[in-house]
């Protein structure tokens, strides 16, 4: 009995005249994803794709735990091959799915022929299964309309195959049919899930991480890069570079209103994220700002620290509550990573009463104290970068 994934496309199959666009680029994750798992057969058939093992050697398991990760596909399932004959198919649903159904109650089969030469008819291959799995498994029942577990067959044209129960898929479209987008990745709860929100809609992602060393710890940076690997079970791979702000940050201290800081700070950040894009070939910003959440992120402090940005700024977290934030993190497995106790660079020099209302000529002046050009190119010069992948 051989064992393969099947993988059901979403909202791609509905895209039109991009169908074959999303689905290549569906095909392609895939199969990059499979490549660490041993050797796999990946190709589409009628809104599907098969993941087919090629050798014993194969891991099966942790391939169907990445295909639950592929976005642009919202159902995956196991399903045992057999030969197109009923002993056949019988014998293989008794041998998979009779140990995993023990303490079902209620089932339902639904029969597939798509291979219509095939000489029994849907309604006669279900009763057929039905009748088995009933036999074998004590207090089962049929029940059609509210079933716990739905078996089904499918008489294909090479092959018959019966599934083991589906479940969901990542959802979203297939990733980087979107264009590519920059992630500033701080070690917080919010931006990484704002780099998977977004990278559910499709963009591929770049990520920024900006340093204070030495005042903040390399154990920081290692965190962050923890953040990147957990993200990577959703990008595949993921670049991260690195810019020093320690020499900006000194500026100022030196010459800067305290109550302005954190915002002078953020708007090179936001230039220096703008320029790296630039430099790697994304068309967006992505934040995990959520609207109010600190004296940073009110309406009038966004509209100063983003006022130099022209590419589009995305920030997918703006209405949602903390909780929900905290929801989305311990779903995609980041949570406990970023509630490690180390510093972030914004930390380190926060203001006693940051400005909530800032006025943008009030904060133009702060900022004309320091050489922003000069600043932002010498941090420029600091740019490193780390490739991460699963
Ligand atoms: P997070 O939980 O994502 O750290 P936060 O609630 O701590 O967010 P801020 O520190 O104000 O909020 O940061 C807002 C956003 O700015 C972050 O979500 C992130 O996108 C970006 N950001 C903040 N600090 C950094 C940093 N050191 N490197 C890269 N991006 C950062
Ligand atoms: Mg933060």
């Amino acid at each position: 009995m051989r064992e393969i994934i099947l993988c059901k496309l979403g909202e791609t199959v509905l895209k039109g005249a991009n169908r074959s666009r999303f689905e290549t680029t569906l095909l392609r994750t895939l199969r990059r994803r499979s490549e660490a798992c041993g050797k796999f057969k990946v190709y589409m058939l009628q809104s599907t794709i098969y993941v087919e093992p090629l050798d014993e050697n194969c891991q099966i398991d942790e391939m169907y735990e990445r295909a639950k990760r592929v976005f642009g596909i919202v159902r995956v399932a196991r399903a045992a091959e057999c030969e197109k004959n009923m002993p056949a198919i019988l014998q293989t649903a008794v041998e998979y799915l009779v140990p995993k159904m023990q303490g079902v109650k209620r089932f339902k089969v639904d029969a597939k022929r798509s291979d219509k030469s095939f000489p029994l008819k849907s309604p006669e291959i279900s009763a057929q299964v039905g009748g088995v799995l009933l036999s074998k498994i004590k207090g089962l029942k049929v029940d059609v309309h509210n079933p716990e577990a739905m078996v089904r067959v499918e008489i294909r044209d090479r092959a018959a195959y019966v599934h083991a129960a589906q479940e969901a898929g990542a959802g979203g479209l297939p990733y980087g049919s979107s264009g590519r987008g920059l992630l500033l990745l701080s070690g917080g709860i919010d931006s990484p899930v704002a780099g998977y929100l977004m990278a559910k809609r499709g963009l591929e992602l770049d990520a920024l991480y900006f340093e204070s060393a030495p005042y903040i710890s390399e154990m920081a940076r290692e965190k962050v890069l923890s953040l990147a690997d957990k993200l990577c079970a959703y990008c595949g791979r993921l670049r991260v570079h690195i810019i020093s702000l320690t020499e900006i940050q000194e500026t100022l201290m030196r010459h800067c209103e305290e109550d302005y800081f954190t915002l002078l700070l953020r708007r090179f950040m936001m230039t220096l994220a703008e320029k790296t894009a630039c430099h790697v070939g994304c068309g967006a910003l992505i934040t995990g700002e959520s609207l109010g959440q600190v004296a940073s992120q009110t309406l009038a402090a966004m509209a100063v620290t983003g006022a130099m940005v022209e590419m589009p700024v995305f920030r997918p977290c703006i209405g949602l509550d903390k909780e929900e934030i905290v929801t989305y993190s311990r779903r995609i497995d980041t949570f406990e990573t970023s509630i490690l106790p180390y510093e972030d660079c914004c930390t380190v020099f926060t203001p006693r009463h940051p400005r909530t209302q800032p006025k943008l000529d009030a904060f133009e002046a702060e900022l004309a104290k320091v050489n922003f050009d000069e600043l932002v190119e010498s941090a420029w010069q600091t740019r490193q970068t780390c490739t991460r992948s699963i």
